[in-house]
């Protein structure tokens, strides 16, 4: 078992000044509307919980739980959901809210769960983006920060449900890694 090290990717300041700018982006959208935040269990709960409070209207909030593709399903990105939405989402504006896009196959199948629910409008919002690594054509609606092809861990991103509560985003290094 290799030593895990890690190192800061974005400090606690920069994370509070991107969750500031998207907040006040989605205000500016979604003035008048009462969105409807969806946080995707368990990694994007400290985001969401932040970015609420930076969105100074009215918003509700709710919650769904995926089951992470294996080899078997990554291909065809099938994703089992683990626990649904108390929300019916019809005419309403959802954003959804994740911690991370990579391969954006987990945001590809909600985005179509969510679209036959019938939302008036329906909008991807991702504290981190992987460019790099995309397999289907996505790109979120609100992002705060484009990284490189790491895995990060801290900030509800976690490794092995560990690292969750790092008040900032760190990449997750391995001594064997060098
Ligand atoms: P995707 O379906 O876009 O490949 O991946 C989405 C999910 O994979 C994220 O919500 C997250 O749970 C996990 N994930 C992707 N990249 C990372 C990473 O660098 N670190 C951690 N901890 N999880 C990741």
């Amino acid at each position: 078992m290799g030593e895990e090290r890690l190192e800061v990717l974005l400090s606690t300041e920069e994370i509070a000044a991107g969750v500031k700018r998207l907040g006040e982006a989605i205000a500016r959208d979604y003035d008048g509307q009462n969105p409807l935040f969806v946080g995707v269990l368990k990694g994007a709960v400290v985001f969401l919980a932040d970015l609420i409070r930076a969105v100074p209207i009215p918003v509700r909030y709710d919650f769904i739980a995926v089951s992470s593709y294996g080899a078997a399903t990554r291909s065809s990105g099938q994703v089992k959901i683990l626990k649904d939405l108390d929300y019916s989402l019809e005419d309403e504006a959802v954003i959804l809210v994740e911690d991370i896009v990579d391969t954006g196959l987990t945001l590809n199948y909600l985005l179509a769960s969510f679209r036959a629910r019938r939302p008036r409008s329906l909008r991807v919002c991702t504290l981190l983006d992987k460019p790099s690594r995309r397999l289907v054509e996505l790109k979120p609606d609100y992002n705060a920060f484009v990284i490189p092809d790491h895995f990060v861990v801290g900030y509800g991103l976690d490794y092995a449900e560990k690292y969750r509560n790092l008040p900032y985003i760190a990449v997750l290094k391995k001594a064997c890694d060098g």
